[in-house]
C-alpha cells in the first residue's frame, strides 16, 4: 500500500549500480530507511528530492525490509547550503547528530521542527558555531536528556563559585557537592550562564548577540563528552573536519 510522507534526507548511501539506500527523517513516521531504485540513473525523476539536506514529499511503500520509493518531489533544497565548506561542515554535523539521536520510527515533532528551523538558520546566518551549540543544547534535551544547569544537580543549591560540570550526574555541581564526582569537570560561571542562554532561548534571540569563541569553545568541549556519553557515540566525522578547518 503506498503512503506519502514528508521528510528530510539524512544520509544516502549508494547500493547496487543505480540504488541508493536513504536515511529519512519524516516527519509522520520518525527516521526511517528507505532504498530508492534507479535514483542514480541520470535521468531519474527522484534525483533532486533524494539528495541529502533535501526536504521532500515521498510515496513509499513498505517491502520485506526496508521501504521502497515510489515518487517523490522537493520541497526545499537547502542547496545554498553547499555555497560555502563552513556551512555545509556545520550542517552534516547537525544532520549527523540528529541521525545519530534518532530511533527508528520514533516520532518527534519538536525535533523535526527543530532540525528544519536550524538549516533554516545556518542557510541564512553566519553565527554557525552558535547556532550549533544552541542546537546541540536544545536536541539532547528534546531526546530526554536534558543537563541539569539551573542548580546543583545533587542539593538544589544555587550554583555560585568554583561550580563543576558532572556527566555522570548530568548536570552543574555546586563547591560542596563537587567531591561527589572526582571526574567533574571544572565550569565558570559565564559557561553555565551562556549554556542557560541557549538551551531556554529561541534562535531568533540567540543570533542578536555574540558570544566569546573561547566560549562556545568551552561549550563545544563539554557537550561534545555529554552528547558521547548519552548517545554512546565518540566520533563524529564532520565533527572533526569542522576541526580540521580550524575555524
Ligand atoms: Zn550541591
Amino acid at each position: 500500500m503506498l503512503f506519502k510522507v514528508q521528510g528530510i534526507v539524512l544520509k544516502a548511501i549508494n547500493f547496487n549500480d543505480w540504488d541508493k539506500i536513504l536515511t529519512i527523517y519524516t516527519k509522520q513516521h520518525g527516521k526511517i530507511q528507505a532504498i530508492a531504485k534507479g535514483v542514480r540513473r541520470p535521468k531519474s525523476k527522484n534525483i533532486s528530492a533524494t539528495q541529502v539536506f533535501s526536504l521532500s514529499e515521498f510515496i513509499l511503500y513498505k517491502g520485506k525490509n526496508l521501504y521502497n520509493l515510489n515518487q517523490s518531489e522537493t520541497i526545499k533544497s537547502y542547496y545554498p547550503l553547499r555555497d560555502n565548506l563552513e556551512k555545509l561542515s556545520y550542517a552534516s554535523y547537525i544532520l549527523e547528530l540528529t541521525n545519530a539521536g534518532l530511533i527508528e520510527e520514533e516520532t518527534n515533532i519538536k525535533i523535526f521542527e527543530l532540525l528544519l528551523k536550524t538549516l533554516d538558520i545556518i542557510v541564512e546566518e553566519e553565527k554557525y558555531d552558535q547556532i550549533t551549540r544552541a542546537f546541540e543544547l536544545k536536541f539532547i534535551s528534546y531526546l530526554g536528556y536534558r543537563p541539569h544547569l539551573i542548580n546543583c544537580v545533587n542539593c538544589h543549591k544555587d550554583l555560585e563559585n568554583n561550580i563543576r560540570f558532572s556527566l555522570i550526574n548530568s548536570g552543574a555541581l555546586c563547591n560542596e557537592c563537587k567531591s561527589i564526582d572526582r571526574y567533574s569537570k571544572k565550569l565558570d560561571i559565564q559557561t553555565l550562564n551562556i549554556m542557560k542562554f541557549l538551551l531556554f532561548t529561541p534562535y531568533e534571540e540567540i543570533l542578536n548577540i555574540d558570544i566569546n569563541k573561547n566560549i562556545l569553545k568551552n561549550i563545544g568541549e563539554i557537550m561534545l563528552s555529554f552528547i558521547s556519553k548519552n548517545l554512546d557515540k565518540t566520533n563524529f566525522k564532520s565533527l572533526n573536519f569542522i576541526n580540521s578547518l580550524n575555524i
